[in-house]
């Protein structure tokens, strides 16, 4: 080739540069997948080229079949991936190769430096693939010519180090792009016959083009999704899923549809085993690929499954869509929406049949993606089947990994009750010692755990469960729960007061409400408590302590909720506390008791501000009793 005086230096962007360096520099175990990259770039460009010519655009070299090629020469360590897809110009080489325009790229170099994750195993997943060629090349370089009539082929060439040179070639090129790879030393077992093969059919098998090795067809080229499930091997499926997803692992499910009226389309879906680790790093990376008449339409359309069902990877093939069809007015079609809400309609009675044959796989479903699929609250079409797939922990379970449905709750129901009762905290250690639980442990009724902040979203939004009402356990009415029936009813050891303590105690809840002043709305008698002496409630129509907590956390500009103190006559330092105060009213004890009962109910709820008070009377009230102890022990 001549020209080399025409030849233009560019240098590669920063964010290119960082990735470049971490690619060239380091050694990976799965080197391998440059191949599966540059493969499935040469997909793409065939498959934008055959887009291209369907919505007639004038296009160059008609003719040329649409396949990929593969040459190797093992003396020289070269290799060569060739495709006629749509090329690129000089203007695009710049804009796709010299740069990186997607998100993602900064956090993609972040983590691998970071935690030194296999960057050949998930590079792929950030859509940088192409870089990826210089973990196994000293030299690359691209000959490509666009479709467009009339542009010329460029050479672009890098060593992957800082820059790359651009020129223009002469003579007579044929529409496409051919990379050229000059092997690293110690990677030259990329130009062995065997070695591509093995690559090839493990990678790529079902790339919808010819992959030529030599003369050699090396993959399936089938549309799996179309041929009848019967025909289909569980191997096929995984392989398939394989390579739609990178993910070692086979798919937990399988969802494998088709159907004919009134609109005809094939779908096949999987479930992975494990829940993306990035995802929060990779959030656009999700969606189904869209086929017509099995051409790819679009990789990744996030239209046909809602954001919840994110996890699913897939395929979806309709007969009955234009094959000229844009992406951009997909949406608007409306063949195309309805089969969107069939997709999803697949997938929620999938579960829900899930639920029924396969109860253990359904839990190990919702622990993987259960974090996600929860967030399909706002999916108000399907609000009824949605609502059956909820699982939560509750009181009745035995541990931490047994779960309940909605369904399973209601068949509880004791007579008369109206609402299903739930309680938020860190774990169930933490619920279990809550006070609010105790009045529902002494009358036997079941009470759902909320682990997950996002859970009480999800039941304020639904708001109900068939007519009952979800009522969070700080707001519920004891009142109401008195009246049920079929109630267990667990006494106080303690005699009930007598009438003259009585008003001596409501004197002390009245005090204690001038100790705490304008920190409470009402210090009031407990009807709730069992095992506690105290604790704080919210108002009915309020928010919920938990509520007011994530809120704050939110905006701080939310006004404080005044707290309701609620105050057990039959525990015994209460007890205690009113024998003191029919005394002498005004002792330190009873304010000091007061602050104490009043902070650690705070800090229980997890609003209590600043410990360091807290802390210092419960250091003196120690050093207090533990004098007591040493003259009740007669230690000398
Ligand atoms: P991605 O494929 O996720 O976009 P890559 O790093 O693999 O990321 O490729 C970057 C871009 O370079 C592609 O989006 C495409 O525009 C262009 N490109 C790469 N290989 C080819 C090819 N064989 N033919 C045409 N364009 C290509
Ligand atoms: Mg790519």
């Amino acid at each position: 080739m001549s020209g080399s005086q025409t030849a233009k230096k560019y240098e590669f962007k920063a964010e290119v540069k960082k990735l470049l360096d971490i690619l060239v520099h380091s050694l990976y175990t799965s080197r391998e997948i440059f191949l599966r990259e540059l493969i499935s770039n040469a997909s793409d460009a065939l498959d934008k080229f055959r887009f291209e010519s369907n919505r007639g655009s004038e296009i160059s070299d008609k003719d040329l079949p649409l396949e990929i090629k593969i040459e190797f020469d093992e003396k020289d360590k070269t290799l060569k991936v060739i495709d006629t897809g749509i090329g690129m110009t000089r203007d695009e080489l710049i804009a796709n190769i010299g740069t990186i325009a997607k998100s993602g790229t900064e956090e993609f170099v972040k983590m691998i430096a970071e935690t030194k994750a296999d960057a050949g195993n998930i590079i792929g997943k950030f859509g940088v693939g192409f870089y990826s060629v210089f973990m196994v090349a000293k030299e690359v370089e691209i000959k490509t010519k666009s479709f467009r009539i009339d542009e010329p082929a460029i050479k672009w060439k890098s060593d992957g180090l800082g820059d790359y040179e651009l020129e223009e070639l002469e003579g007579q090129h044929l529409r496409g792009t051919e990379i050229v790879i000059h092997l690293k030393d110690d990677s030259a077992e990329y130009a062995q016959k065997w070695q591509l093969e093995n690559i090839i059919k493990k990678h790529s098998n079902f790339i919808s083009y010819p992959i030529l090795l030599g003369s050699e067809k090396i993959n399936t080229v089938t549309a799996l999704w179309r041929e009848p499930k019967s025909s289909i091997k569980k191997e096929q499926y995984d392989e398939f899923y394989k390579f739609l997803s990178y993910d070692n692992d086979p798919p937990m499910d399988i969802i494998h549809k088709s159907v004919d009226a009134p609109i005809q389309f094939n779908v096949l879906l999987f479930i992975p085993k494990k829940s993306s680790e990035f995802f929060w790093y990779d959030r656009e990376n999700y969606g189904l690929d869209l086929y017509v008449r099995r051409v790819l339409i679009q990789h990744k359309n996030k239209d046909l499954l809602p954001e919840y069902m994110s996890f699913v990877k897939g395929v979806v093939d309709s007969e009955d869509l234009p094959l000229n069809i844009s992406r951009e007015t997909l949406q608007e079609n409306i063949v195309f929406s309805k089969i969107a809400s069939s997709v999803t309609a697949a997938v929620l009675s999938y579960l829900s049949d899930k639920t029924k044959n396969d109860a253990t796989g359904y839990i190990e479903f919702w622990k993987e993606h259960g974090k996600i699929f929860k967030l399909g609250y706002q999916d108000f079409t399907n609000h009824d089947k949605y609502i059956e797939l909820l699982r939560f922990n509750s009181s009745t379970c035995k541990d931490n990994d047994e779960l309940i449905s909605l369904a399973d709750y209601s068949s509880r129901l004791k007579d008369g009750q109206k609402e299903i009762y739930y309680i938020t905290g860190v774990n169930r250690e933490a619920i279990v010692l809550d006070p609010h639980m105790e009045i529902f442990r002494s009358k036997g009724l079941e009470v759902l755990f909320l682990f997950d902040p996002v859970d009480e979203f999800v039941i304020q939004a639904i708001r109900k469960y068939k007519e009952y009402d979800f009522k969070s356990a700080d707001q519920v009415d004891w009142k109401k729960l008195s009246d049920l029936k079929n109630i267990e009813e667990k006494k106080s050891e303690l005699d009930d007061l007598n009438k003259d303590d009585e008003k001596h105690f409501y004197s002390l809840l009245s005090k204690m409400k001038s100790i705490l002043s304008d920190r409470v709305e009402d210090v009031v008698k407990s009807n709730r408590l069992v095992d506690s002496a105290s604790c704080i409630v919210s108002r009915d129509e309020g928010l919920s302590a938990s509520m007011q907590k994530i809120l704050k956390m939110a905006n701080k500009e939310m006004g404080e909720q005044k707290k309701i103190f609620e105050v057990n006559p039959n525990h015994k330092l209460v007890r205690n506390l009113l024998k003191i105060f029919k005394v002498d009213a005004n002792d330190d004890f009873i304010r000091n008791t007061t602050e104490q009962l009043f902070e650690s109910a705070l800090l229980q709820e997890g609003s209590l501000e600043d410990p360091h008070k807290l802390v210092r009377r419960i250091n003196q009230s120690l050093e207090q009793s533990s004098e007591w102890y040493v003259e009740v022990k007669k230690i000398k």
